[in-house]
């Protein structure tokens, strides 16, 4: 169910989950029944109401959507959210860098999350992100940077690779055969370090955090077909409590 997963304190959880817990898009051709029940057991073990788990309709864009707008659709039309209240959020991915945000506020945590791929990520997802937080308050940001395809695994084009670099000289890598390639995890923890937000690229779940080498994660590159694999972040009990 999750590939790992951990309590960040301040009454915040944030997990990412494995291909165990199933295909969790409603865009990838699955049955949307059976989308639907599988995201109701992830919420049931993830402790959150059912039907409160927030899915965005990812574009590959840098819209940021407030989670606790009363107004706001009930499938966004987003890359990144941010909650300042209860509502869980979800990122999906499969070889793009799924970040989760967390920070403190007086009146309790604020989250987020953020779809980066490459072109999010070098149109400033993640700027955009960081911004809103703190917008709403949000202090000692941390980020966890979860499975996505690495710089040994990423191939593109010369030409692509160059105009890449051009903006985010951090993503600069190399296939195990030689090739132009690109390390998005690593041009995510240089954005995010530059905000001044503490990242932590998470470890020890089972296999490597590469979706593309890891069978038990979603990767495009290897099987257009594995789904999607969710990054998480909620309020625990505790940061219920708190708020
Ligand atoms: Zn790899």
């Amino acid at each position: 169910m999750f590939w790992w997963q951990e309590d960040a304190g301040d009454g915040v959880r944030v997990a990412f989950t494995d291909r165990a817990a199933g295909n969790l898009a409603l865009h990838t051709g699955d049955d949307p029944q059976s989308v639907r029940a599988r995201r109701a057991v992830l919420e049931r073990e993830m402790g959150v109401p059912r039907g409160t788990l927030l899915f965005l309709d990812q574009v590959h864009g840098t819209d940021v959507v407030d989670a606790d707008a009363p107004d706001r659709p009930q499938v966004p039309r987003a890359d990144a959210a941010v909650s300042a209240g209860a509502t869980p959020l979800a990122v999906m991915v499969a070889d793009c860098v799924p970040v989760l945000l967390a920070g403190t506020s007086p009146a309790g945590p604020v989250t987020g999350v953020a779809h980066a791929g490459r072109r999010g990520l070098l149109e400033g997802v993640l700027e955009r992100t960081v911004d809103r937080l703190r917008a709403r308050g949000a202090e000692r940001l941390r980020a966890w940077i979860g499975p996505a395809v690495c710089g040994a695994c990423y191939e593109v084009p010369a030409a692509m690779q160059a105009d890449a670099l051009r903006h985010l000289p951090a993503a600069a890598a190399t296939t195990r055969h030689g090739t132009p390639a690109l390390d998005l995890p690593a041009g995510a923890r240089d954005v995010l370090g530059r905000l001044g937000v503490a990242v932590r690229t998470p470890q020890g779940g089972p296999g490597p955090a590469c979706t593309l080498e890891n069978e038990g994660l979603s990767s495009h590159r290897r099987d257009p077909a594995s789904g999607r694999i969710a990054g998480l972040v909620w309020r625990s009990a505790a940061g219920e409590r708190a708020a």
